[in-house]
C-alpha cells in the first residue's frame, strides 16, 4: 500500500504573487481530509522570484516537493511531470492561480471514493475573464468535440483528479504534443465530473497569452483529428468541379460568339483567393508535418534541473 494518498500537482511560471496564497488554501482544504498528501510544486523555468519562494516554502513544510525545470517547457509538459513525479494513489492537477477552487478537490476525492478513475472539473461560470477569452474557449471546445470521435468533455481545463490507473496508462503514452485534457479522455475508465465557478485569477496576469493559446488549441486538434485533412480534400475536388464547369462553359461561349467572355480582374481575383485557399490548407499540412518531426526527434518533453524534498530523480 502506497504511503502518500494524494498528489496535488501545481504548475507555476513566474507565480510569485499568487504561490504563498496557493500553499495556504490547498494545505487548509488537503488538511480537512486528515489522510497524508504531497503538493508538488512544477516551476516551468520561472524567471521571477518563484523558485526561491517554493524552495522556503519546502523548508518549512517536507510534504510540498519542487521540480524546476532547465527553462520554460510549457503549461502541458509541466503537469505531465507532475503526474510522472506523483507517488499519490490519486493525483489531483490544479492550477496555481485559485481561479481552480482548492475547495473543488473535495468533491472530487468524493467522487474517487466512490469508484470514479477520472474526475474532471466542469466550469459552470468563469469569472474575470475577458469576453473574447470566454468566447474563443466556448467555439473551441465545441469545434474540438465535432471534429474528435473521443467524447472530449467541453468547458474543462486541465482541473481533475486521476486515479493511480489512469496516471500511469497516461505516463505510459510516449506523445510529445501533449493535449493533456484530451490523452485522459482518450484512456476511457470510469470518469465523472464535478462542476465549479472558474474564479477570477488571485494576482498577476495570465501565462496564457495569444499564441501559446493557439499553440494548444492546435495541439488539441491535430492529435485527435484528421479533419482540417480531409475538408482539403472535399474542397478540393468541389473546386475542381467548378472550375472544369466554369472552363468548359467560357470555351464553348467563345466558340459560339467569337469573343473573349472573361473579366480579367475577376480572373484576378479569383486567382488570388485560389492561392489563398492553397497555402491555408499547406498551412495546415505544415502544422501535422511539424509535430512528426517534433515527435520523430523524441527529444524529452522536459529537462529536470533541480528538485527540492525529492529523493528520486526521473
Ligand atoms: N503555466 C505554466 N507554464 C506556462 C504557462 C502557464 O506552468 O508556460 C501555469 C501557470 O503558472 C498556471 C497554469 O499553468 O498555474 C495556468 O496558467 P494561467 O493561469 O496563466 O492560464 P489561464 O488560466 O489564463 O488560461
Ligand atoms: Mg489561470
Amino acid at each position: 500500500m502506497n504511503e502518500i494518498i494524494y498528489s496535488v500537482v501545481v504548475p507555476l511560471y513566474n507565480e510569485e504573487l499568487v504561490i504563498n496564497e496557493s500553499y495556504r488554501r490547498l494545505v487548509k482544504v488537503m488538511d480537512k481530509i486528515e489522510e497524508s498528501y504531497e503538493i508538488l510544486f512544477i516551476n516551468d523555468g520561472s524567471t521571477d522570484c518563484t523558485k526561491t519562494l517554493a524552495e522556503h516554502i519546502c523548508n518549512a513544510d517536507g510534504r510540498i516537493k519542487l521540480i524546476n525545470f532547465s527553462r520554460n517547457f510549457g503549461h502541458q509538459a509541466a503537469i505531465t511531470a507532475g503526474m510522472r513525479y506523483a507517488s499519490g494513489n490519486a493525483i489531483i492537477i490544479i492550477d496555481a492561480d485559485l481561479q481552480d477552487p482548492p475547495e473543488t478537490i473535495l468533491d472530487m476525492i468524493k467522487k474517487w471514493k466512490e469508484g470514479f478513475d477520472v474526475v474532471y472539473g466542469k466550469r459552470a461560470k468563469r469569472e474575470g475573464e475577458s469576453l473574447f477569452k470566454k468566447f474563443t474557449a466556448k467555439v473551441y471546445y465545441r469545434l474540438l468535440k465535432s471534429m474528435t470521435k473521443e467524447d472530449i468533455p467541453v468547458d474543462t481545463g486541465d482541473f481533475r483528479l486521476i486515479s493511480r490507473k489512469v496516471c500511469d496508462t497516461l505516463n505510459s503514452l510516449p506523445e510529445k504534443n501533449r493535449y493533456v485534457r484530451g490523452l485522459v479522455s482518450w484512456v476511457g475508465y470510469k470518469q465523472t465530473f464535478v462542476q465549479f465557478d472558474r474564479q477570477e485569477r488571485f494576482a498577476g496576469e495570465t501565462k496564457y497569452p495569444l499564441n501559446k493559446m493557439i499553440k494548444l488549441a492546435f495541439d488539441g486538434i491535430a492529435a485527435f483529428s484528421t479533419k482540417p485533412m480531409e475538408i482539403s480534400g472535399t474542397l478540393g475536388m468541389i473546386l475542381l468541379a467548378i472550375g472544369t464547369l466554369s472552363f468548359i462553359f467560357i470555351f464553348v461561349s467563345n466558340v459560339i460568339s467569337g469573343s473573349d467572355v472573361i473579366n480579367i480582374n475577376l480572373l484576378l481575383a479569383f486567382n488570388l483567393m485560389m492561392f489563398g485557399i492553397v497555402f491555408c490548407f499547406l498551412g495546415i499540412m505544415g502544422q501535422y508535418i511539424g509535430r512528426i518531426f517534433v515527435e520523430s526527434k523524441d527529444r524529452p518533453l522536459f529537462i529536470v534541473d533541480s528538485t527540492t524534498n525529492y529523493d528520486k530523480r526521473l
